[in-house]
């Protein structure tokens, strides 16, 4: 697990603040010189800022979602869907939450003020993402009840062990920030947004395919929709900072970020069928098909290849009508609000969802 790939760990420094003589335009994502002033127009990786422009354009808060409806709803649902919403959401507190630090941790690293930028915009969505775990449970639940769903990354021994792998590797970026630890905690960061979110959106998009708890599925696919956008950015980083640095672009290395896809997709069956196997109308043969199928999704959004050929396709369809609606002046799904939208790219990984 705590293989090294490229030689010897060069520890990466924190960057300055300012290097006045230093150029605009940087000369590398890690270990660059650049004075960290930042021209859109002069950037070196120019798509770059069209993904920030579509990040942008999410811009939403918890606040928006009227949550009323639920609030009356949540009684009415089984003892198995109230269980699962409130572990469900337990399990996005608890991997959201890191993602804030994390984007914060890169842009202390990067000698991109472009790369910086981008995640001053994705940490501060992730902030609220962890704010809107905490108001929609509020509305469904009393305090007690709220402080359990957020203990359960600390308590329950399956989601423990499910975070095993991300805790190591987020925390070895943390303690020493390389090259190396910067491109692993890259591939878990696709994990986490690419992937270990999809069986718990499902969850909700499910209830709301019955008409249950329709508000907090709304909640669900503004936060779904952001991680589509950061998926999509940190497989743009991790491809560039794998072209820039070839020590790491090698036959090793990347046997090693498809067996922590392999791993990761087992740990999410486990973690899925724990959950939901108590809940009607997900079919768990799907779901499973579902996680291969976003595993393969993003393999392939970082350059690489598919593991699984036998889910190229989305075996469950229906959830793109939660988030699928992107081009243009559309009022959501739900219509619970209107909300204007750029006009996405072919590569923003919503056509495929
Ligand atoms: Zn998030
Ligand atoms: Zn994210």
């Amino acid at each position: 697990m705590n293989k090294r790939f490229g030689g010897k760990m060069t520890l990466l420094k924190e960057v300055q603040v300012l290097e006045p003589i230093d150029p605009t335009r940087t000369t590398r994502l890690f270990e660059g010189d650049t004075n960290e002033i930042l021209n859109w127009n002069d950037i070196k990786y120019p798509h770059f800022y069209d993904i920030r422009e579509e990040i942008r354009a999410q811009f939403w808060i918890a606040a928006e979602v009227d949550m009323t409806p639920d609030v009356k709803q949540f009684p009415d649902l089984t003892e198995a869907e109230q269980d699962a919403y409130l572990k469900i959401i337990g399990l996005l507190a608890t991997l959201d939450a890191p993602q804030t630090d994390l984007a914060a941790k890169l842009a202390d690293y990067t000698t991109d003020p472009s790369v910086t930028s981008i995640m001053a915009t994705i940490a501060d969505q992730e902030s609220e993402h962890n704010h809107s775990y905490a108001y929609v449970l509020s509305s469904v639940t009393d305090l007690n009840g709220q402080i359990e769903a957020f203990e359960m990354g600390r308590q329950d021994p399956v989601l423990l062990k499910r975070n095993e792998r991300i805790v190591e590797i987020y925390n070895e970026f943390a303690t020493n920030p390389s090259i190396e630890t910067a491109l692993k905690a890259m591939v878990y960061t696709s994990l986490l947004e690419g992937m270990y979110f999809y069986s718990a959106f499902a969850y909700f998009y499910n209830l709301a395919r019955h008409n249950k708890m329709v508000a907090t599925s709304t909640m669900i696919s503004f936060i779904n929709r952001d991680e589509l956008q950061h998926a999509r950015f940190i497989s743009e980083l991790f491809r560039a900072t794998l072209a820039e640095n070839p020590e790491y672009n090698n036959e090793d290395f990347i046997e090693w970020v498809y067996a922590q896809y392999r791993h990761n997709v087992e740990m999410e069956k486990e973690w899925a069928t724990y959950v939901l196997s108590d809940v009607q109308g997900i079919d768990m043969d799907d779901m499973i098909g579902y996680i291969k199928y976003r595993a393969n999704k993003m393999l392939r959004m970082m350059g690489l290849s598919e593991i699984y050929p036998e889910y190229t396709e989305n075996p469950m369809k229906w959830i793109r009508a939660y988030v699928d609606n992107f081009d243009g002046v559309k009022t959501d799904f739900f219509e619970q609000k209107s909300r204007q939208y750029t006009k996405t790219s072919d590569l923003n990984g919503f056509d495929d969802l």
